[in-house]
């Protein structure tokens, strides 16, 4: 997933940032309002985690101002103007979760979980991939290969999702950065070949007929090859 996340305590950006990227999610980070509010208007995410009190913008006008315009994508108010007024004006203002400061790593994670998989339910939201004999299930976070489970890492899962999700297409190494790893991330760095070649090993290795290509000088592709 990606994620924007607009903070302006550089600590709290920092400590959110660090564990959102440990779990395998893309982060850009924005810490003030009208910065949130240019990447939120030009940039796709996933996800929107706010804060409320930011310098140039309060992070609730911020989100009405998406609103307005008919951005739908799933955000969460992150605040110390934790009482229930407050709550309740968060969610009118077309937050979808309120998580009140201080909070824990463990307690945004899951309501951010939550958020996703409320969105992928939705209707016309697809919950299972598959390509060949292939399954994801997006709401279990599993991962089968001819009916035997594959233990993957976030990151690998993340990268496996994607790919399904552009089956028989030819997915550039650009495109793959840009969606599973960090924007800010050094393209000059093996980090995708290492993955590709790790999720290769656990979805082909012994597992018949191979389904992750690689296409030589343009990305890899994941699907039957004739
Ligand atoms: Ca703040």
């Amino acid at each position: 997933m990606r994620v924007l996340l607009v903070e302006d305590e550089p600590l709290i950006a920092e400590f959110v940032a660090k564990g959102l990227r440990e779990a395998g999610h893309a982060v850009d980070h924005a810490a003030t309002g009208p910065d949130g509010l240019h990447l939120a208007r030009t940039e796709r995410y996933d996800a929107l985690v706010l804060d409320r009190m930011l310098p140039g913008m309060d992070g609730l006008d911020l989100l009405k101002t998406l609103r307005a315009s008919g951005q739908r994508t799933p955000a969460l108010i992150l605040s110390s103007l934790g009482d229930v007024e407050q709550r309740v004006q968060g969610l009118r203002g077309g937050a979808d979760d309120y998580l009140a400061k201080p909070f824990s790593f463990a307690e945004l994670s899951a309501r951010l979980d939550g958020l996703l998989r409320r969105q992928d339910s939705g209707p016309g939201e697809q919950v299972r991939l598959r390509v060949a004999d292939l399954e994801m299930d997006l709401l279990k976070r599993n991962v089968k290969r001819a009916g035997q489970a594959i233990d993957l890492q976030p990151r690998e899962f993340r990268l496996l999702e994607y790919l399904m999700r552009h089956a028989d297409q030819v997915v550039t190494r650009t495109m793959l950065l840009e969606a599973v790893w960090d924007y800010h991330f050094d393209p000059q760095t093996n980090v995708i070949d290492v993955h590709v070649s790790r999720l290769r090993q656990k979805i082909d290795k012994d597992r018949g007929a191979p389904l992750l290509h690689t296409v030589r000088g343009a990305g890899y592709l994941l699907g039957r090859r004739e």
